[in-house]
């Protein structure tokens, strides 16, 4: 602990962001970041707790609590105090493959399970770790660091997300020799094509690739396997197979007139725009654009505001988002104590770019979508909604619609964002793999290994839709459980 009397003298301070109406002027990242000296002092709030909650990485009542990687927070807060930013950078490395996508994409556990936060303002853990990996990047600390041995064991990765990329990762410095082959035009998964431009700016992803590449690993896009490539031709050529195709099954909407032009998939709207934003700064106009359209968003959630914050940056008349559940709490329940995840009303950059654009909150709650009504060339033109009563009974929660609540509204662009139902069933079918109740990928408890020798799985693809870190986690021991597995031992951590 640096600074015994940090958290006592130090109010909490962030870097900022870009006010809405700015930002969305562009798909740019929109965070300012403290300078150094400010970021020293904010690492000096943290108390080093005898018990440090923020590297838990536990499951409390079925959420995350502290950091699943286990990261070294109170160590590496103290080593940017201290002015060591080496250290720091060894100190982080040692958890996490990847802390410049986690420090602009995670939803932060460890913050939320911050002692500091108990009864006042945690600690900002994750613009700390992104001043370390950026400063490590700026000081040229990060170079290719090839292993000097190599095993002679080959590996493949199918699919090039944050988990295959971290198990390929961990693997390779093993001195294993890994390729991964992603079906995309691009390496990444939903890092690459889900995730907005403006949360992560994709030349942050190209850059560690082009580091990867230096140590040895080779990618292969346009590869689908199990359509393009065999999935045999993986199982003969490699000592081992590791599945890592996300669970990008999404869920769909089923009402009348859903088969209406202008209703869309989520992902496959952000992943459209990101693709032509990166081939031609959106001048290719291959994208579902939602320039003066009256946009729904179906789906509350994180991908939701991020459809929200998209419709925005091209322009739409308006934007609505439809959420079945009723609107959280402005402050902890009773029953939702530190350091559990606080289940409270969090206004997203999508929602409040909304509120500064069209001057209110796009969220509409217990709500959602009875019939989409088509004009005569079977266009969306209309969505009928009605509000729903949620019931806790014995069997669970359920919704039943109120009567005299239906209202109808104009739309032209529909974006569903109802969630995901697991994996893709093509890839577990090509290699045979058995699937579970919740359509990913079985293995026995504490295990990656499938029902077929030699085939691995990892990610989404395993524990279902997910965040990165717990992707990272995952990547990091199928690694571990590959390495044992070939080499009968592991020192990988
Ligand atoms: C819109 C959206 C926004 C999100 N935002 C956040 C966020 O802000 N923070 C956060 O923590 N989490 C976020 N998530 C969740 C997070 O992105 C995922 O949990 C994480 O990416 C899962 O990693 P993965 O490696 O398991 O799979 P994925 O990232 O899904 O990658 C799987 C890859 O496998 C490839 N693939 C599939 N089948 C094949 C095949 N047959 N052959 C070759 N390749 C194949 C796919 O093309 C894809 O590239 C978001 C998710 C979505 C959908
Ligand atoms: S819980 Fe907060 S104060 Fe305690 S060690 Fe972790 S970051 Fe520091």
């Amino acid at each position: 602990m640096g600074k015994a009397t940090g958290f006592l003298e130090f109010e909490r301070k962030s870097g900022g962001e870009i006010g809405p109406k700015d930002r969305i002027k562009n798909f740019q990242d929109f965070h300012a970041h403290l300078l150094q000296r400010e970021q020293q002092q904010q690492a000096a709030r943290c108390m080093d707790c005898g018990v440090p909650f923020c590297q838990s990485g536990m499951m409390l009542k079925g959420m995350t609590s502290g950091c699943p990687l286990n990261n070294l927070i109170p160590e590496w807060n103290d080593l940017i105090y201290l002015e060591k930013p080496d250290r720091a950078l060894g100190r982080l490395l040692k958890t996490n493959n990847f802390p410049e996508f986690t420090s602009r994409v995670c939803p932060a556990p460890c913050e939320a399970a911050c002692t500091c936060g108990f009864n006042d303002t945690p600690v900002t853990i994750k613009e700390n770790e992104w001043s370390i990996i950026e400063n490590g990047y700026a000081a040229g600390l990060i170079q290719p660091n090839p292993p000097k041995v190599r095993t002679g064991k080959k590996i493949a990765v199918v699919g090039s997300g944050p988990s295959g990329l971290a198990a390929a990762d961990q693997l390779n410095k093993r001195g294993h020799s890994v390729v991964v082959y992603e079906r995309s035009d691009r390496v990444g998964g939903l890092l690459m094509y889900g995730i907005p431009n403006m949360k992560l700016e994709k030349n942050v992803i190209q850059r560690k690739i082009n580091i990867m590449e230096g140590e040895g690993i080779s990618f292969v896009t346009n590869a689908d396997i199990g359509n393009t490539i065999k999935a045999e031709k993986l199982i003969q050529e490699y000592d081992c197979v590791i599945l890592a195709c996300g669970a990008s099954n999404p869920r769909d909407i089923q009402v009348p007139g859903r088969e209406g032009k202008g209703i869309y998939f989520a992902v496959d709207f952000l992943k459209a725009t990101t693709k032509s934003l990166l081939d031609s700064g959106l001048k290719d106009g291959k994208f579902i654009s939602a320039k003066g359209k009256r946009v729904l968003v179906i789906g509350g959630g994180d991908t939701g505001n991020d459809c929200v914050g998209t419709s925005i940056r091209h322009g739409a008349k308006s934007v609505v988002q439809l959420e079945m559940m009723p609107k959280p709490p402005v402050e902890r329940a009773d029953d939702n104590r530190w350091p559990e995840w606080p289940k409270i009303l969090k206004t997203d950059y999508g929602q409040q770019e909304a509120i500064a654009v069209y001057g209110y909150d796009p969220r509409t709650y217990e709500t959602t979508v009875t019939e989409f009504v088509l004009d005569k060339e079977g266009k969306v033109g209309k969505a009928k909604t009605v509000r729903l009563e949620k019931k806790t009974e014995k069997k669970g929660v359920s919704f039943a619609p109120v009567k005299g609540s239906e209202k109808t509204i104009d739309v032209d662009l529909v974006l569903i964002a109802a969630g995901f139902v697991g994996a893709e069933s093509y890839v577990a079918q090509a290699f045979k793999t058995e699937l579970n109740e919740r359509s990913t990928v079985k293995t026995a408890q504490n295990s990656f290994h499938t029902s077929v020798p030699k085939v691995f799985v990892t990610g989404d693809m395993h524990r279902g839709q997910s965040l990165v870190v717990w992707a990272i986690k995952e990547g990091r021991s199928v690694a571990k459980e590959v390495d044992e597995t070939l080499m009968g031992y592991t020192n990988l951590v």
